[in-house]
């Protein structure tokens, strides 16, 4: 039996293991692309608006369950807090929810490899003091350009809806940039997407924070309705860090995916391109911004940042799944000798699972070495 893309033998099973082709698909165009099988989780389509396994496409499908019932639950909790009218609690909570869940996801996929200092210094810490810092420099610009109760002013408009956006942008790719130049042996499209994601959260984070702060020690006057923070606290818990993980996750794995020494052997579509990411990214950016700023209030700016978000989240996905199918890339022999998705046993030389078509560089490192203290045999570079 030969694959139907490649050409190459093939042992059996319905996906080819070397590049990822599914073997038993009618339809001639979705064979080697495969759309409905989505590389980080084949029981997903590409197109299929999860969150999970778009920003931690390194979890099995257990822990993928879980994270998605603790964050389903801390959701639920920071509502309830916010109708308890515990307004700096939930803030802070919700501002580190997601976060808090990343370096959760860091440590258990250790994404970092043998250099936790210089990664997680370069992601979540260089993006939560650039955030501070940026919000604590242009706060009481903002303020002085805002009219409340006589529309917003032009100046304010450009300012909130352009300017900022793109300065905050910039900033959240200074840490994942740094390490992209001083860090070579990270050189995978997951690694930055990681990396991009954990600097967009750590930004996000110390920014809501910081805008909070003067909100709440402002002369900001609280309404009385349900809807004054209950959809605020879903915005800062959920929207805006999911915006800033996805346009500098997005942005970051095009530019990892430049590193990627397997040689491309299929041309990758328009999305993996490095300049389209950066433009994707910062109207990502500035669109919601501006709607906002145009014309805002609690729900339409859930509306603005919602639709954001969800673009955001499928054009990660189709930029993940893409680069995972393109830049094939085998584990070393004997580092995984099962499926964590379907349990299928492994000869440890494929590059997708040949039952279930898992791309196997999905899975995390520290599941990659059932034997411990086994020398690694490869050469490529490993974090365990
Ligand atoms: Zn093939
Ligand atoms: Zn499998």
């Amino acid at each position: 039996m030969q694959c139907r893309n490649c050409g190459r033998e093939l042992p059996g099973g319905n996906f080819c293991p070397w590049c990822g082709a599914h073997q038993t698909e009618r339809r001639e165009s979705h064979v080697a692309r495969r759309p409905h099988i989505y590389a980080a989780n084949p029981s997903e389509h590409v197109l299929h608006p999860s969150i999970v396994s778009t920003l931690f496409p390194h979890l099995g499908p257990r822990r993928m369950v879980q994270v998605r019932w603790l964050l389903f639950v801390g959701i639920i909790a920071l509502v309830i807090i916010s109708l308890g009218r515990l307004v700096p609690l939930a803030i802070v909570l919700s501002a580190l929810l997601l976060p808090v869940l990343y370096l959760f996801y860091f440590y258990d996929a250790e994404l970092y490899g043998d250099e936790p200092f210089a990664v997680l210094g370069g992601t979540f810490l260089a993006g939560a003091i650039l955030g501070g810092a940026m919000t604590l420099l242009f706060y009481r610009l903002i303020l002085s350009q805002s009219r409340f109760g006589f529309g917003p002013t032009p100046s304010y408009v450009l300012l909130v809806g352009v300017l900022l956006p793109i300065i905050a942008q910039v900033l959240m790719l200074v840490g994942p940039v740094a390490l992209y130049i001083t860090r070579r042996q990270f050189d995978d499209v997951l690694d930055g997407l990681a990396f991009g994601a954990a600097a967009g959260l750590g930004f996000s984070a110390t920014q809501s924070i910081a805008n909070a702060w003067y909100i709440i020690s402002g002369s900001f006057q609280q309404s009385g309705s349900i809807s004054a923070w209950v959809l605020p606290t879903v915005k800062i818990a959920l929207l805006i860090p999911l915006l800033d993980a996805c346009t500098t996750g997005l942005i970051c794995a095009a530019l990892w995916l430049r590193r990627d020494r397997q040689p491309e052997e299929r041309t990758r579509g328009a999305i993996t391109n490095l300049a389209a990411a950066i433009v994707i990214g910062l109207l990502g950016q500035i669109l919601p911004a501006l709607l906002s700023a145009l014309w805002g209030g609690p729900w339409l700016d859930l509306l603005w940042y919602g639709a954001a978000v969800l673009i955001l989240l499928l054009l990660v996905r189709t930029l993940l799944h893409i680069g995972l199918i393109d830049k094939a890339r085998p584990l070393r022999a004997g580092d995984t000798e099962q499926c964590p998705q379907c349990y299928h046993p492994l000869k440890g030389t494929e590059s997708f699972c040949p039952y279930c078509g898992l791309a196997l560089r999905a899975i995390p490192r520290r599941a990659r070495s059932p034997h411990a203290g086994q020398e690694p045999s490869g050469q490529e570079p490993s974090g365990a």
